[in-house]
């Protein structure tokens, strides 16, 4: 493949296996089901036009963002499916975010009444009413606060509600109580909204652990992140999830420089490291700058090189780090921090753990200055 900058490290980004993942969660589903792919935050740090791009392809009819101008970037793009912002959205945008046929969330009746202000009858707004069924964040709670919100939304003729929605807080987790305790809170909150408005043509409430653990419980529509990138949610549940995901980050960069440093040698930062013998130690460039943070090197860190793992030694530095080969290897040689090389696996699932985090972080962390290479 063709490496598009200058720099020895880079990540690598299979559209197949996103294509795959998603094809495969749909099979799980009734067709009347449509998929909400989930591209917020840089499609979680793979790049959200291509992995936007490449969901639509798989069969994703629409497409999750956190914000709105993560939504007005893939249409700038050109990208024309629909799009939902999930997060709140000043109701000073909701013309632009109208005339772009983008769809907000409305969560307070307050937001209602500024929104129709803005808009004045001059566009058509799809809205997705947010309720919290517990996961105490963003959304409507009480059972009076909905019925007044209800009230207001008769008035707004510029907003058009066409979504219902919730999320879990407990959908990885192999204790199942809080989540039949929220899903039977939404249903409730479905059936108060349906005496107002009838029927809502999307009704959703499941992220990836849910809707591969429960999809008899997603109703029309399911919003699938991570499951999506090949990552499971959880590993608690990853022997429920029905089929094999696959990872399609990989995080890779090349040997610059190898030394063969005598017994006693400081390498690094703080002579964190000393050799004990002999050793080859070689130069990696990639570093904190690029969100392979300083404990990364915690834990007995590991990266490949020709297939062998071997461990990160001293601190790791803004741009690079280094390594401690068993032999001498050439300038060029390729070293994998995520992924695989020949039969040995560094997973992100893996790294997460080494890091006392969950394999969200790990490609959402890797900054802009790391290219993402579609293959
Ligand atoms: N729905 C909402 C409201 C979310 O905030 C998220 C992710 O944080 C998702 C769906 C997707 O969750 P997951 O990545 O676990 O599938």
């Amino acid at each position: 493949f063709k490496q598009a900058s200058r720099r020895d490290t880079w990540a690598e980004v299979r559209l197949d296996c996103i294509k795959y993942n998603i094809r495969m969660t749909l099979q799980q589903f009734h067709s009347d089901v449509s998929l909400m792919a989930m591209v917020k935050a840089d499609g979680y740090g793979h790049g959200a036009v291509e992995t936007a791009k490449a969901a639509i392809e798989a069969g994703a009819e629409f497409l999750g963002v956190a914000l709105l101008d993560e939504a007005l970037e893939l249409r700038d793009e050109g990208i024309e499916a629909p799009i939902l912002v999930l997060g709140r959205t000043n109701p000073e945008d909701a013309l632009i975010a109208a005339q772009k046929d983008i769809r907000l969330t409305a969560f307070q009746k307050e937001w209602l009444e500024e929104a129709e202000s803005y808009i004045k009858g001059t566009a058509r707004l799809n809205v997705h009413i947010k309720v919290d069924t517990g996961m105490g964040r963003f959304g409507m709670a009480e059972e009076e606060e909905i019925e007044e919100f209800m009230g207001v939304l008769r008035h707004c003729c510029s907003l058009h509600p066409e979504g219902l929605y919730t999320h879990f807080a407990t959908a990885d987790s192999k204790k199942t109580e809080f989540f039949e305790r929220q899903y039977s809170c939404f249903l409730d909150n479905i059936r108060l909204v349906k005496d107002h408005i009838g029927e809502v043509e999307y009704i959703h409430c499941g992220n990836s652990a849910a809707s591969l653990r429960f999809p008899e419980r997603c109703f029309n529509m399911v919003r699938i992140g991570i499951s999506m990138y090949g990552l499971p949610p959880s590993k608690e549940i990853i022997d429920d999830i029905p089929f094999t995901l696959q990872p399609a980050f990989s995080l890779h960069s090349r040997i610059v420089q190898i030394k063969e440093v005598p017994q006693g040698q400081n390498i690094g930062y703080g002579q964190a490291y000393i050799t004990t013998e002999k050793e080859w130690i070689a130069t990696i460039p990639i570093g904190y700058a690029d969100g392979w943070y300083r404990q990364h090197a915690s834990k007995g860190a590991e990266v490949l090189v020709d297939g062998v793992r071997v461990p990160i030694v001293g601190r790791i530095c803004m741009d690079q780090l280094m390594v401690r080969l068993p032999e001498y290897r050439p300038v060029g040689t390729k070293v994998t921090m995520v992924g695989s090389q020949n039969q040995e696996t560094i997973s992100a699932v893996e790294v997460a753990e080494r890091l006392d985090t969950i394999p969200y972080e790990i490609p959402c962390m890797i900054s802009k200055r790391v290219p993402r290479i579609y293959v």
